[in-house]
């Protein structure tokens, strides 16, 4: 089940919505790296990200593949005239914007990985995290925006297009009024949850949100709807939350986990008889163990695996 990689020199682009980070290296340990803000002009940033890359090359050897991680929606069919495009992002500049043909335009002639940023971060947590040992699971991240990737059977999920677990339609909280932020549904998980929607509810960052404030008790509820929802769909062995949010601002991670999986077990109601859902659900609920780093190693390992 769980395939070793070769420790190649590889590259990696964990294309976020707020900032490109960009690695060149063998393993979680061996990683130089450097970050670059999405700004609106993906051309500017996708210069920077394959001039550094280029780079590392003269520096450290030839790089033998490159993966790529990146927000979405894409298109990840590889027989499509838009495969490796970014397509229907509403975020300004982006859509429609071909990130894998940028980065074979300047390495033609290696093996690249390209998937969503989230189940590189699955990936990565895979081989070197929380998800190690496990064959189905979910990894979650909540910033920018709601994304998550799914291992099933030791396979990360595609299907159709990708998992776009964000735009999930949430029952609401009696009395909360607020109308959410997603460009297109309004009111799914993402236009309620996501750092944007978290920061337009409580007018303020969530670093500057007091830990009484009734944001965070929306913010936990929502969260803790989706993930029952979500075990209930795909039964994973366990969740792994990250991205900025699950920090819980004052809050704090601790508590933003505990409020996550009391809720999560109101909304099961121990319908579901199994001990990650009852007593071991502090297990079950877990932040990433690379942390941030989730994504840009899951990138190393997207590359990794097309050698091994
Ligand atoms: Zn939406």
């Amino acid at each position: 089940m769980h395939k070793s990689l070769k420790n190649a020199l590889v590259g990696a682009i964990e294309a976020g919505g707020t900032k490109f980070v960009c690695a060149v290296g063998t393993c979680p340990q061996d990683l130089d790296r450097i970050e670059f803000p999405s700004g609106d002009s993906p051309e500017l940033v996708l210069a920077q990200v394959t001039d550094w890359l280029g780079e590392q090359q003269r520096r450290r050897g030839k790089l033998q593949a490159i993966g790529i991680g990146s927000f979405g929606p894409i298109d990840l069919h590889r027989d499509s005239p838009t495969y490796g495009h970014i397509t229907s992002t509403p975020k300004s500049g982006w859509r429609n914007t071909d990130i894998l043909g940028a980065v074979r335009r300047v390495f033609p002639d290696i093996p690249l990985a390209f998937d969503t940023d989230v189940n590189g971060a699955a990936l990565g947590e895979f081989y070197w995290g929380n998800g190690e040992g496990l064959h189905d699971f979910i990894y979650i991240t909540i910033g920018t925006g709601i994304g998550g990737g799914v291992m099933v059977g030791g396979q990360l999920l595609h299907g159709l297009v990708h998992s776009e677990m964000g735009h999930l339609r949430l029952p609401r909280i009696p009395g909360d009024a607020f109308a959410g932020v997603c460009p297109f549904h309004g009111d799914c998980w993402e236009g309620l949850c996501s750092g944007p929607a978290l920061l337009a509810r409580a007018k303020m960052a969530a670093e500057a949100i007091p830990p009484e404030h009734e944001a965070w008790d929306r913010e936990t509820q929502y969260i803790a709807y989706a993930v029952a929802n979500l075990v209930c769909v795909l039964s994973p062995q366990r969740v792994i939350i990250g991205g900025s949010v699950r920090k819980g601002g004052q809050l704090g991670q601790d508590r933003f986990f505990r409020m996550v999986r009391a809720r999560v077990r109101t909304a099961l109601n121990d319908y579901l008889v199994s001990p990650p859902l009852q007593e071991d659900i502090d297990r079950f609920i877990v932040p990433p163990l690379l942390g941030d780093d989730a994504g840009i190693c899951g990138a190393i390992a997207l590359a990794q695996r097309e050698i091994a």
